[in-house]
């Protein structure tokens, strides 16, 4: 799980026991004192280390099943910060309140752990393989979905990893440990006939010894009544470290002979199908189709199963015919509207490539334009023609036919603002932190590009599915000058005043950091599910109202934290406004966050004492 404590400044990570209080030595020792560090017995654990009346407490607190956290046997919270606040208020058993946090020293990173490593490589190798990605597009995809990734591979992880063999028979697991040398410590688990249930086997003193895995009601694995995981491999690992109670650690893994992995971390196989997901329940030969929403489909559909994650053109044969003007023959019209704009109305259609077809949204240029309007449309096809995102809705080319015509790719869940206010009470706000921090993501890439949207609001990020944004609609940007570090239009046109930071406004400036603030407009729109921004508001009279210093309200189901950020984005003087840099991970990080506590609050248990 990512973890929710990475941002604490009194969080340490992986340090020891000892450390921790060479920590508190050093940050002087009142009563009260206290830091968080990383617990080794279990996984997504924490340890409070205190002191009070110069003697040092620690208590562990435990991530439970449910997705809370708890000192044994105190009240559960819903994150360790949460739980940290608590305590501070209320001793409620503890040595006494946390009164004051023990800070890292400035420059200091939180430890990161053994399991931490672990869990971002094979997140990382189980992207790769499965969606078949490399370079920027794998690295997105793992800022994007490693939450939802490491869900899903938490509970199968062990399948792919070379101690373990399937099912296989006791005596199968001896001959397989006896094979080669035999060092103590040598280890493999396997399943056993029981479909469902485990065993390890272990070498000792040339001898195997079988142990058996139980599986409680909770979920947890454990053996003989020792400490419980959530997961196979975290046992494993966890045995790697210390015997706790089998007759050695676990050191060196008898390979799977059946698995062809190379040696160190683990790698998860392939999807047997290659780039196919394996979650999604309708799917055509093109990807994935039906069901804009998703909201049918139980399991998640990830962005990268979609079939517009990647380029058209990340398949080199097709890379060949790329360019910006298509032929007619290779384009189908549809008559379905997908909408209308400024320029005429957008048509579904089709694509045909060398070797696949793609859904396409066409933009077409109403007869009978002026020269001017046709000059805007092939801007916006040139700058689009430049950016390739995963969270930017790609431009295919454009086409001279009946019409001028403004190729894209499909994102058929439609704009932002619609889906979530006819949703509203299907989708949680989860759910929208994500979607937002997929438009951050894209805004990045923009910013590092130098070129400005000029129109980000909730009605132009486009969704593919209820899981997947797209930024759209680039009639406005512009690509800045390498040296250039922002637009000045020349006249004030037709615009969007309420989504624009004081300084287009008074200057007719436009940068990146003007785009940030129409982020927080368009997170505004996002959390408020779909409301108009500055409701009774004229676009002219806003600029009073955000001179005198006032902003919008939190909407009601806004968390304060995205609350917060909002604001950010709307400080007045772009020097000071966070660039999307800055946004990114500060959205990121609260997005994480949540991501590790989705489930419901379990009940306390018994009394806290200290260990
Ligand atoms: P305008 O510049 O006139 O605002 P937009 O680019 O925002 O035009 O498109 C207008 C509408 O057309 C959008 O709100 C959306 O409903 C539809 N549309 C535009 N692009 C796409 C696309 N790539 N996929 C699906 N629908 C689209
Ligand atoms: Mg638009």
């Amino acid at each position: 799980m990512p973890n929710p404590a990475a941002h604490l400044p009194f969080y340490f990570g992986s340090i020891s026991r000892s450390d921790a209080e060479e920590h508190l030595k050093l940050a002087g020792m009142s009563d009260g004192l206290f830091l968080l560090r990383q617990c080794l017995r279990n996984l997504g654990g924490y340890v409070l280390s205190m002191v009070h009346k110069i003697q040092f407490y620690h208590y562990p607190i435990e991530r439970q099943m449910n997705g809370t956290y708890a000192i044994a046997g105190g009240k559960a919270h819903c994150g360790p910060e949460e739980l940290c606040e608590y305590y501070s208020k209320d001793a409620d058993g503890l040595c006494c309140t946390l009164r004051k946090p023990c800070n890292r020293p400035s420059g200091m990173e939180p430890q990161p752990g053994i399991f931490d490593s672990i869990r971002d490589n094979m997140v990382r190798a189980y992207i790769r393989q499965t969606w078949n990605l490399e370079g920027e597009a794998l690295e997105l995809a793992i800022i994007s979905q490693a939450p939802q990734v490491e869900k899903l591979l938490a509970t199968t992880a062990h399948e792919t990893m070379r101690w373990y063999h399937g099912i296989i028979s006791r005596e199968q697991a001896e001959s397989r440990l006896y094979s080669g040398t035999q060092p103590d410590g040598k280890f493999l688990m396997r399943e056993r006939k029981e479909k469902g249930t485990y065993a390890l086997s272990l070498v000792y003193g040339k001898t195997v010894y079988h142990y058996r895995i139980t599986h409680d009601k909770a979920g947890k694995y454990s053996i003989e009544e020792g400490t419980k995981f959530d997961t196979l491999w975290q046992l494993v690992e966890y045995l790697k470290l210390k015997p706790d109670g089998l007759i050695y650690y676990l050191k060196e893994d008898a390979p799977n002979p059946d698995m062809s992995a190379a040696s160190g971390t683990p790698v998860p196989p392939a999807h047997p199908s290659g780039k196919a997901p394996r979650r999604l329940t309708t799917q055509n030969s093109d990807g994935y189709t039906p069901d804009p929403t998703g909201l049918e489909n139980k399991s998640r559909i990830l962005p990268m199963d979609t079939s517009c994650y990647e380029s058209p053109y990340s398949d080199p044969e097709e890379l060949k015919d790329k360019k910006l003007f298509l032929k007619r023959s290779n384009l189908i019209v549809d008559e379905v509207e997908l909408g209308v704009g400024n320029f005429g109305c957008v048509r579904k259609g089709v694509y045909k490539m060398r070797k696949k077809q793609i859904d396409v949204a066409i933009k077409m240029l109403k007869s009978g334009n002026e020269k001017t309007q046709r000059d805007d449309m092939m801007k916006e096809a040139q700058i689009m023609h430049q950016l390739d995102n995963p969270y930017i809705v790609r431009v295919i080319g454009v086409c001279e036919a009946e019409a001028l015509m403004l190729v894209m790719e499909m994102a058929s869940g439609g704009p932002l603002h619609k889906f979530l206010s006819s949703k509203r009470d299907e989708i949680p706000v989860n759910n929208v932190v994500e979607l937002m921090h997929q438009v951050a993501i894209g805004m990045k890439y923009l910013e590092e590009k130098n070129f400005v949207h000029r129109d980000l609001a909730a009605r132009n990020v486009l969704l593919v599915n209820q899981h997947y944004a797209k930024i759209s609609d680039f009639g406005l940007s512009k690509a800045l000058a390498a040296d250039d570090s922002y637009y000045m239009a020349k006249t004030t046109g037709k615009w969007p005043l309420k989504w624009y930071a004081p300084e287009c406004i008074l200057f007719r400036k436009f940068s990146s950091k003007s785009d940030v603030w129409s982020y927080g407009v368009t997170m505004w729109e996002a959390f408020s599910y779909g409301q108009k921004p500055y409701k009774k508001m004229k676009g002219p009279d806003v600029m009073t109202f955000l001179e005198n210093g006032k902003r919008m309200e939190c909407p009601s189901r806004c968390p304060p934290e995205m609350y917060k950020l909002m604001n950010q984005c709307w400080t007045f003087k772009w020097e000071d406004r966070p660039d999307f840099v800055t946004v990114e991970t500060l959205i990121r990080t609260y997005y994480y966050s949540i991501a590790a506590k989705t489930e419901e609050g379990a009940g306390p248990r018994g009394a806290a004492t200290p260990t």
